[in-house]
């Protein structure tokens, strides 16, 4: 993040900056906010800091609820991590992922062009039409990036046009099809292809990193630098002139607090109803994004199984529905006790609705059936220690063809200079990446329009 006008530190502190929603959009923003010499707190209904960015510890395994991959491509992340001083947190992770095809995984590492050349994933012409994605991907460049996606609005095509235009049916099943319903959780045919852009260009093909605690060692390591106070709703932000008024309950009932400007960090269903001046245009975008649904069941095993991948995707036309197969004890040692294994099998949101209301033992057994089913572990249900279910609703935006016309006239409708600034995972790519940049991108903003406010001496 560039530095905003410098002002004394002690100036800047008499400025007190609410933040609402202790997920990784709120942390970043109110870090790089607190680091600008203002004074910041923050406001989260729950009691954990981290949101979709948690991990649970159970018998020694350590399962990520919501976010789990971290490539190496999260400039921002890395930069973040760097700045909070948590650097020794993180380690390489395994960077393999699998294909399932007859039954077979296929493997792709860092260096996936190598890995293209021999696969037997795709034919011969398959791979030859997937340079048409690779040439697509880097035509759009820097402009499909995590700050926000009006920057290439010809990337805004859905799927299956793009697929008849420039790809094939293989590379539809093989591809397109298992990155939209593994990282987005919904099937090709409501997404636009910057989603599948931005997959691929991000997240195959390069390293990864992540850390023994889980993904929750960034939110709880930004946590401890700043005041976050948790049980704590917010029901209203409003601004009036040159000041802002939180309305929010916690254990002693509903307060107020007048602050100098505010940072509503929340999942995008849930600003308007907080920001009673949130302008149409933006509040049209978020009312008509909508999230994924995800329930993922993870296995604790008392051997890990011999796959190197750290992710398998398994295609609907390998799988009816399809579903994505997380080996987390391939992401970084310590999630699992020394010599076991942990595993965690993710539905798309079809299947996870229809599983939704059921009780954890029929979705368990339900996991179980399609892990016999595929067949990839052999002998797995005798080695099971532990199982957790994990509901995620909502999971993460799904930027349907037509999304990036409408986050612009969102963007636009902003009013730059407001003391009420914009965070989360909508502004690009659904990620923890992109909720962090937007975070930054917000404190930034503010930084700015306190200053432009300050009354200057002399
Ligand atoms: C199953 C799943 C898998 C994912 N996989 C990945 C992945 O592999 N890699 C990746 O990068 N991303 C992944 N994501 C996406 C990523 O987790 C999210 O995009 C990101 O964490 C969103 O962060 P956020 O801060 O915008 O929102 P959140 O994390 O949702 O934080 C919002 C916070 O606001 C709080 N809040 C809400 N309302 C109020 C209120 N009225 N008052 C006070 N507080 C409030 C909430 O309790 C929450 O803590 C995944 C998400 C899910 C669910």
């Amino acid at each position: 993040m560039k530095d905003g006008p410098t002002t004394h530190p002690s100036a800047r502190s008499q400025h007190r900056i609410l933040v609402v929603g202790a997920g990784i959009a709120g942390l970043s923003a109110a870090f790089r906010l607190q680091r600008a010499g203002y004074d910041v707190s923050v406001l989260e209904s729950s009691s954990h800091v981290g949101g979709r960015m948690w991990t649970e510890e159970i018998d020694g395994y350590r399962i990520d609820t919501g976010a789990a991959l971290l490539p190496d491509s999260y400039h921002q992340m890395r930069r973040l991590i760097r700045d909070a001083g948590l650097t020794q947190d993180v380690v390489p992770s395994g960077d393999v992922h699998g294909f399932l095809r007859d039954g077979k995984v296929h493997r792709f590492g860092k260096h996936i062009s190598l890995n293209l050349l021999t696969t037997r994933l795709l034919s011969a012409h398959s791979k030859r039409l997937l340079l048409r994605l690779a040439a697509d991907t880097r035509r759009l460049g820097d402009r499909i990036s995590f700050r926000d996606l009006t920057t290439a609005p010809e990337a805004d095509e859905s799927c299956i046009a793009y697929t008849d235009r420039r790809l094939n049916q293989e590379l539809f099943d093989y591809l397109v099809e298992p990155l939209s319903t593994n990282y987005y959780f919904a099937p090709p045919e409501e997404l636009s292809m910057t989603h599948v852009y931005l997959a691929a260009g991000s997240a195959l093909g390069t390293g990864y990193f992540n850390s023994p605690q889980g993904v929750a060692f960034l939110p709880r390591g930004l946590a401890r630098q700043l005041d976050v106070r948790h049980d704590t709703r917010v029901l209203s932000v409003e601004e009036d002139g040159n000041t802002v008024t939180v309305t929010y309950t916690d254990h002693g009932g509903e307060r107020r607090e007048t602050v100098a400007a505010c940072v509503i960090a929340v999942p995008g269903p849930l600003v308007a109803g907080i920001w009673p001046g949130l302008p149409t245009p933006m509040r049209t975008y978020l009312s008509r994004l909508r999230y994924s649904t995800c329930l993922h069941v993870s296995f604790g095993l008392s051997a890990p199984p011999r796959e190197p991948s750290i992710w398998i995707f398994v295609p609907r036309r390998e799988y009816p529905g399809g579903l994505g197969l997380c080996l987390d004890h391939n992401r970084a040692p310590g999630r699992a006790p020394d010599g076991k294994g942990l595993i965690t099998l993710y539905w798309p949101t079809q299947t996870s609705e229809n599983l939704y209301g059921l009780p954890d033992a029929d979705v368990t057994a339900q996991a179980l059936r399609d892990l016999e089913q595929l067949n990839l572990f052999p002998g797995l249900a005798q080695r099971i220690e532990m199982t957790s279910v994990s509901r995620c609703r909502p999971c993460v935006p799904l930027t349907h063809p037509g999304s990036i016309g409408e986050l612009d006239d969102g963007l636009r409708s902003l009013d730059r200079t407001s003391r009420i600034a914009l965070a989360g995972d909508y502004f690009s790519f659904g990620s923890t990446n992109a909720a962090l940049t937007s975070g930054e991108i917000a404190a930034s903003r503010l930084t700015v329009t306190l200053e432009a406010g300050r009354p200057h001496r002399g």
